[in-house]
């Protein structure tokens, strides 16, 4: 007997060539074969009579071969495989190309099933390149009647093969753990594990496909929230140092800005205190648009942090904050010297280049490490944060959040992590019960939304003379270009190129570049240079697109603009606009670009706001994967929607009822560790 952990060659009719292929789709056990799911279906329907069929329609028939010859076209080079199919009402031609070993499988007498599009080739009937099936009383048709399963293949490997695997093993369904509670699956009318996993693959209707969905749907999200549940009870448990909060600086702190705090500035600034001044650690993400003004509200949880430490500085609480890049970081590391200079406050600088350089005298440890990914690879010069906060979390992979998490778990630190991705409320909410969610919906008051314009070649001249106004009057541009040097054959722009060409049309302006393979001091001195308005015009790769803020910035060009996603033009534009002035943001483009880049550069010229361009991505996609979520690497639900509120709640209650029930299950279950992801 077959059993879910045998290897795949355990299945008759798999051997070392079909194994190879299965090992490429991650299928190496029977258990993942019966979970390889199709990702779409054909409804063929079921068998029509032949005098019924229709021309230009696909439909299925069931006849027997009357005749079956094969013959080499010699014009076309094709071999040609012709046979006669007859039912009681009628006969169909059937025509296959290439396909030899049709001549020996096949022959005079057998009941075939075929499905295929059906059409008149010189006044017959004729139904062409059908995929058939010689019909087996015992097995029934999974390739030619009622609703078909498709796969994602691998070069050599057949839908018709995959199908018929999976049907072979089918009936391991039925010893698949369903740890569904019986009274859930009651309430809610789900299917049966096994049911389900039979009618994912071969359902009779679209109905039954409905049915399964929804239980495989519902398991997911059953897991995600008992998962969340288990991240709960673990929070409960674990101790945080409480930061006091220190009311009357804040205020002073708050007074002395050169802005006003927006109201939802203050509500998230509000929400973190409450938290991190509790004795359990906070997990909070803070959402909001490129340029909220979300690093001011992480300066105030920074700012408490360190005034915790004035009265006794024998082992301070020490704060993390850390930025996906270099720039980003060095630009943090000025601003809160800048926004503290009023405080004693101790910050200290930690990149792959700047470990070396103390920022803290000898015998004083800094309240605030400011730092990049170098952090986490070093010796850290904090073992024990108190406060943890990550910015542009989306742009950290999968595994450095992991690493991140890991390495402090032990400490518990609270943590703060900042993004400018949209996520969907219902996912924040009801998926990650157990973060906390704050938003800064709106933009500081005075910002005007930055005019966008797709530029092709010819309309260049005049955005230069436009530009050079702007210029001459005191604002400065930043042009982003997809490449450092022209090495590549594509014909992108690069910086180097670019730089040659801008200092013919603007003799006038000083032109600098910004790019990752430059010495970090180089790096440096154009940003600081750019920032002191020294520097007219910066030229920068991708390095710039998060985090970085220099609102006398008003001007944009971005090179090649189609070739970057949504989400990245979005953090692009959000480079400038920072300020009061007025700015535009010019997409170039070249004159061929295709349709569905184009589109993209339409959406991000109509619209503004991140949630909007993410509502526009879903739809130009056209599929379940979310604005920016593939590089944030929120998780990706197979069966559930996002969006399906009602199914999300349900499952919250039922993860609740039954941790209720039996609160011994959370103990079993995996801790996992990032709450973040998965
Ligand atoms: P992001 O949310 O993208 O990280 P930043 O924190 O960099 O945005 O803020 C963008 C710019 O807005 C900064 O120059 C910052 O000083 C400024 N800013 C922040 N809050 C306000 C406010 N309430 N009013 C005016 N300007 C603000
Ligand atoms: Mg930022």
């Amino acid at each position: 007997m077959l059993k879910l952990e045998d290897k795949i060659t355990q299945v008759s009719g798999i051997g070392p060539a079909l194994e190879k292929k299965l090992k490429r789709l991650k299928i190496e056990t029977a258990k993942d074969l019966l979970l390889y799911f199709p990702w779409y279906y054909e409804d063929i329907g079921q068998a029509q009579p032949i005098a019924n069929l229709q021309i230009g329609q696909k439909a299925g028939i069931v006849g027997k071969i009357d005749l079956i010859s094969s013959r080499r076209s010699f014009k076309r080079k094709l071999y040609i495989t012709e046979a006669l199919i007859s039912d009681e009402s009628g006969t169909i031609k059937a025509v296959w190309f290439n396909r030899k070993f049709l001549k020996n499988s096949l022959q005079a007498g057998d009941i075939l099933s075929l499905a295929g599009k059906i059409e008149e080739k010189n006044g017959q009937l004729t139904i062409s390149s059908p995929v058939y099936e010689k019909i087996n009383q015992k097995k029934g048709q999974i390739h030619t009647a009622g609703i078909v399963p498709y796969y994602h293949l691998t070069a050599g490997l057949t839908h018709k093969q995959l199908r018929f695997l999976i049907k072979k093993i089918i009936s391991l369904a039925n010893v698949l753990d369903d740890w569904l509670p019986e009274d859930t699956k009651k309430r809610l009318n789900i299917l049966d594990k096994s049911k389900a996993i039979e009618k994912i693959h071969f359902p009779k209707n679209f109905q039954e496909l409905k049915e399964a969905k929804k239980r495989l749907a519902f398991e997911e999200l059953f897991l995600r929230q008992l998962k969340s549940e288990k991240v709960f009870e673990k929070l409960s448990l674990l101790k945080a140092n409480p930061i006091a909060f220190k009311e009357k600086a804040t205020k002073e702190f708050v007074k002395q800005l050169p802005f006003t705090l927006t109201a939802e500035q203050k509500q998230a600034t509000w929400e973190i205190i409450q938290d991190i001044k509790a004795d359990k650690p906070m997990i909070r993400l803070l959402q909001g648009d490129v340029g909220s003004g979300k690093t001011v509200v992480a300066a105030i949880a920074l700012l408490n942090l360190a005034l915790n430490n004035q009265k006794s500085t024998k082992s301070p609480y020490q704060a993390i904050f850390m930025a996906p890049t270099e720039i980003l970081a060095k630009q943090h590391f000025h601003t809160l010297q800048k926004l503290f200079k009023n405080w004693s406050i101790k910050i200290q600088l930690h990149t792959r280049s700047y470990k070396e350089k103390n920022y803290q005298s000898k015998n004083e440890l800094a309240d605030i490490i400011i730092g990049t990914q170098a952090l986490l690879q070093d010796k850290s010069p904090v073992e024990n944060p108190s406060l943890l906060i990550v910015d542009e979390q989306h742009r950290f992979g999968v595994n450095q959040r992991y690493e991140i998490i890991k390495k402090y778990q032990e400490t518990t630190p609270h943590f703060l992590s900042m993004t400018a991705t949209p996520i969907p409320r219902t996912l924040a909410l009801s998926i990650y019960g157990h973060i906390g969610l704050s938003t800064i919906k709106n933009l500081p008051p005075g910002r005007q939304e930055v005019i966008t314009k797709i530029v092709e070649d010819r309309d260049k001249e005049k955005m230069y003379q436009f530009i050079t106004k702007k210029l001459e009057a005191g604002d400065q541009a930043f042009v982003i270009c997809p490449l450092i040097s022209p090495t590549d054959k594509l014909g992108a722009r690069s910086v180097e190129e670019e730089i040659k060409s801008l200092k013919k049309i603007f003799p006038q302006f000083a032109i600098d570049k910004l790019h990752g393979k430059m010495r970090s001091q180089d790096k440096d001195k154009a940003m600081k240079k750019f920032l002191d308005n020294e520097t007219k015009i910066l030229v920068s790769t991708s390095v710039v697109e998060v985090g970085v803020d220099v609102p006398n910035a008003t001007i944009m060009i971005i090179e090649g603009s189609e070739r970057f996603g949504l989400a990245q033009l979005h953090q692009f534009r959000g480079r400038i606009g920072r300020g009061k002035k007025q700015s535009y943001c010019f997409l170039k483009a070249s004159a061929e670009v295709k349709s569905k880049a184009l589109e993209r550069l339409e959406a991000t010229k109509k619209y503004s706001k991140g949630s909007e361009l993410a509502k526009e991505d879903l739809k130009l996609r056209g599929s379940g994967e979310i604005y920016g979520t593939m590089q944030s690497g929120f998780p990706e639900l197979k069966f559930a929607s996002l969006f399906d509120l009602e199914l999300i709640k349900a499952s919250q209650i039922e993860a609740k009822r039954l941790i209720k029930k039996d609160p011994r299950l959370l103990k079993s279950l995996k801790y996992f560790s990032d709450p973040l992801i998965d």
